[in-house]
């Protein structure tokens, strides 16, 4: 085993969890067992819940721009220690050391969000009628949750540990059981910090510790990242529960590329799109409607996908579950009349044969009713529908049922935006493969992307880990002034 036993964190302390069941953490580069850890018990969680009331209770009386110093710390040390935290992330994830070191950059920049927060919570003050005044202040909401997927082992819990952390929560994460590890460097940074014990919490397992999180009474608000098969089933439970729920699912992203977008421009943005994180990216390019005669794009695409070099430029899929998945829906699509352009089926990569690699692949003349056109892939695969209109490309982008992003290629600035003014997605590009908001922007997706309401980062989370109270105030003694003078 190449790292420790992987543990929960329970009032600011490394404890193992207690059921029997034992999981593997297997690292896809090569196959290597990385570590293990036990499922979790709901005594573990009530453990942990009962300590983070207390620690909540004290942290709610910090003032917020307190509460923000401590992530100031914390930034610094994720700057500090990206490089040890980079090799974790390639190790666990598969994913190459930039694309490892690019996610510990977007947490340091979730972190500064997080510590400008400050600037932005205003209640709000107004005399609402003579010598009567209402205000309003926003009061954190208590325990809050997050149950996150193994494709951004560190960005993705940033995207919710700063802000409800800043906002005076205390805070509950729940790994992917596939790259937990990462998660336990985080609690020793925030330790570090200074962040007080009982406030940020880890609770390692699978379903049966995600039912143990929707169920828990004292846990108020919960966020969910993953697939929109759980994202679903998380979103229904938790709702009936009577908790606050953000569910974000997962993605099939369009790119139209009309024949005026420039060739070396667009190959290279749509291929870092599709191949990026091996394609394992909730925005990443899945199918490519080419409108009318992109010919010379097209032979550029597949130009610069050859230059890609699996185990140096291509990571690796997470499972050989993955990538047996991924390498099936090509197959399929191959036998219903779609041409393989490039094939990245049944790759080794010398030195690393027992990891689990799949090659850039292009599959050319697909159509809208295949496998590979409706569903989500998640791997290096990109589908290329070919149509004649504009319309007929919108008009497939609009039947998806997701609605993460849809990106357009071209220089005519108003197509560009009649394409962004109608496609279905909640994040659009305008000649940006992986059109990702920057913050303060939020990030959230439509459709079968997102259940709830808000965005998962920027302001949204404002109101998702507060809550508004609202007071009126008469100091006047003037006997006939109320509150409807
Ligand atoms: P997943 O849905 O399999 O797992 C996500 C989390 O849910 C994990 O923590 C897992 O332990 C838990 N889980 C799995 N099955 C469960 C069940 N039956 N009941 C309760 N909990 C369960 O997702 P994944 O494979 O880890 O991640 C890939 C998916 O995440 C893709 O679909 C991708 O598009 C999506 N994703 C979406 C976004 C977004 O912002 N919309 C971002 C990143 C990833």
């Amino acid at each position: 085993m190449i790292y420790q036993e992987v543990k929960n964190f329970s009032n600011g302390a490394f404890v193992s969890a207690s059921s029997s069941t034992i999981h593997k953490v297997i690292s896809p580069i090569d196959g290597q067992l990385l570590s293990t850890f036990n499922e979790s018990t709901i005594d573990d969680l009530n453990t942990i819940i009962k300590q983070a009331k207390i620690a909540q209770k004290a942290w709610q009386k910090v003032t917020l721009k307190e509460r923000a110093q401590v992530f100031y710390r914390y930034k610094q040390l994720l700057e500090k220690n990206s490089d040890e935290l980079t090799q974790i992330i390639h190790h666990e994830n598969g994913k190459i050391p930039s694309e490892a070191k690019a996610e510990i950059d977007k947490a340091i920049e979730l972190t500064e969000f997080a510590c400008s927060l400050p600037q932005f919570v205003n209640g709000e003050n107004m005399e609402v009628s003579k010598g009567v005044y209402c205000s309003s202040t926003r009061v954190p909401l208590g325990i809050v949750a997050s149950i996150v997927p193994f494709n951004f082992p560190t960005m993705v819990p940033h995207w919710t540990i700063v802000n409800a952390l800043v906002l005076g929560n205390a805070f509950v994460l729940k790994p992917s059981e596939a790259v937990p590890i990462s998660s336990q460097f985080t609690a020793r940074l925030l330790k570090e910090a200074g962040l007080p014990d009982g406030l940020f919490n880890i609770i390692n397992g699978t379903q049966p510790t995600v039912e143990a999180i929707c169920d828990h009474p004292d846990i108020t608000a919960i966020t969910f990242v993953g697939s929109t098969k759980v994202a679903k089933i998380v979103y229904q439970r938790a709702s009936h529960n009577l908790k606050q729920v953000l569910a974000l699912g997962g993605a099939k992203n369009h790119i139209i590329v009309l024949p005026d977008a420039n060739p070396e421009m667009a190959a290279s943005n749509i291929i870092a799109s599709m191949s990026g994180c091996a394609g394992q990216r909730c925005m990443a390019a899945a199918t490519l409607i080419a409108v009318g005669n992109c010919e010379a794009i097209l032979e550029k695409l597949t130009a610069e996908a050859q230059k890609i070099q699996c185990g140096s430029t291509l990571g690796a899929v997470i499972s050989k579950g993955a990538k047996e998945k991924i390498e099936g829906y090509i197959t399929e699509a191959e036998a219903q009349g779609a041409s393989i352009l490039l094939d990245g089926r049944n790759t080794v990569v010398p030195g690393k044969e027992n990891g689990f690699y799949v090659g850039p692949t292009l599959i050319d003349h697909v159509t809208a009713d295949m496998k590979v056109a409706q569903e989500e892939i998640f791997g290096p695969v990109l589908s290329i529908i070919r149509v004649q209109t504009l319309e007929e490309a919108l008009t497939i982008e609009n039947n998806n049922p997701y609605g993460n992003a849809c990106s357009v290629f071209t220089q005519n600035g108003g197509l560009a935006n009649y394409v962004a003014e109608n496609a279905s997605a909640g994040m659009c590009g305008i000649n940006v493969g992986v059109p990702v908001p920057r913050e303060p922007f939020g990030f959230g997706g439509w459709n079968e992307s997102r259940f709830g309401s808000g965005d998962i980062t920027g302001k949204s989370a404002i109101t998702f880990f507060t809550k508004e109270k609202k007071t009126t105030t008469k100091w006047n003694i003037e006997a006939g002034i109320n509150w409807m003078s």
